[in-house]
């Protein structure tokens, strides 16, 4: 965005704080949150490791629900961090079942918090988080529940204080229309408690000084000045088109690319009722190398799709619909990713 070469100006200057403070009240808006939302210079792994540090202590026990690669990497980071960690795994491709996951929480010991993804960017599955929140907030009134939205928030409806979410962080990078660099997080009045008394080491990530510093609409480091102006522009243009409006613009994307990959005789990995509308994971069809694939339609049409994460890898690509792009650009995607498996002879 050409906002970005606008001059820079002090971040401790009333110019910034004005810019700060209409990005925050506009984030509560989308988190729909009473909270206030704090930025972090950082990316959305940032706002794993920064939901983990601020929450617990070495030795809590946390249960994690993981459907792919992005779960799996906020467990890590909480056991990276000395805590107890009950895994509770889907198969890639599938969302979290409620049922599964209310009979396991009834045979783990007791916990302090449940770590989960909305949208699992590795297989474009989506889970059902209103009605996992609630399952576990019956189970245990206390629980702090941690959502990673990275890749859905603001683009696939998510409301975190309804739902009693305690947790919720993005990246700027994904449905925000903004380059990579800024992370959001919020924090319900429930984790603020438990912040009070959480013991894991942090500094730059610290919420407490963050949340001093953003009263006078600031923040306690060097922020990305230029990610502002870019994110302020972005979060106009999203209030402009509405946030409802917002949201089912992507259910279209997701329905037309689902749609149009069915027609050519492919197969989606997610099933239809949880299947994401910012990503959609395709199977690459017996026969053709999903490299090749992926490097004809870069270099010869410069579409730039993404592969499969670990397991997935070479077994899948991925087409994304979030951030700025039109219908007119998923049509010629989905044109060019035709005629280059025709060609690599795919008979469909
Ligand atoms: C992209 C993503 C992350 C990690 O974000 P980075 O910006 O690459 O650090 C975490 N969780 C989800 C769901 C994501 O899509």
């Amino acid at each position: 965005m050409a906002i970005q070469d606008s001059p820079m100006i002090n971040h401790r200057g009333p110019e910034f704080a004005a810019i700060l403070k209409r990005v925050t009240l506009r984030l509560q808006y989308f988190f729909q949150t009473a909270s206030p939302v704090l930025t972090f210079p950082a990316s959305g792994t940032g706002g794993q490791e920064c939901a983990i540090v601020n929450l617990f202590s070495p030795g809590d026990h946390v249960v994690s629900i993981t459907i792919g690669s992005f779960g799996d990497r906020l467990a890590k980071i909480a056991t990276t961090y000395g805590l107890q960690v009950t895994r509770i795994e889907f198969p890639w491709g599938q969302a979290a079942d409620p049922a599964t996951v209310e009979a396991r929480l009834q045979e783990v010991a007791p916990y302090r918090g449940v770590l989960l993804t909305h949208n699992e960017t590795s297989t474009g599955v989506t889970n059902d988080v209103q009605a996992l929140a609630a399952l576990i907030r019956r189970h245990n009134a206390n629980a702090l529940i941690v959502v990673d939205a990275v890749s859905s928030l603001g683009s696939i409806p998510l409301e975190m204080d309804l739902w009693d979410i305690d947790v919720v962080f993005t990246g700027s990078q994904k449905g925000w229309m903004t380059p990579p660099g800024i992370m959001m997080i919020a924090a319900s009045q429930r984790a603020w408690e438990a912040n009070k008394t959480a013991k894991l080491p942090r500094f730059y990530f610290d919420w407490a000084s963050a949340r001093k510093k953003l009263e006078v609409w600031q923040h306690p480091t060097t922020p990305p000045v230029s990610l502002f102006y870019a994110l302020d522009v972005a979060l106009e243009m999203m209030l402009a088109e509405g946030r409802e409006a917002f949201f089912e613009r992507h259910q279209r994307a997701g329905e037309y690319v689902r749609s149009r990959a069915k027609a050519m005789g492919l197969q989606l990995l997610a099933n239809h009722e949880r299947a994401s509308n910012t990503v959609t994971a395709i199977l690459t069809p017996e026969g053709i190398d999903t490299k090749a694939l992926l490097k004809k339609l870069r270099e010869q049409d410069s579409v730039v799709l993404a592969g499969g994460q670990d397991r997935l890898e070479g077994k899948i690509f991925r087409v994304g619909h979030l951030g700025f792009f039109s219908e007119a650009d998923l049509a010629h995607t989905m044109d060019r990713v035709e005629a280059r498996l025709h060609e690599l002879g795919f008979k469909g």
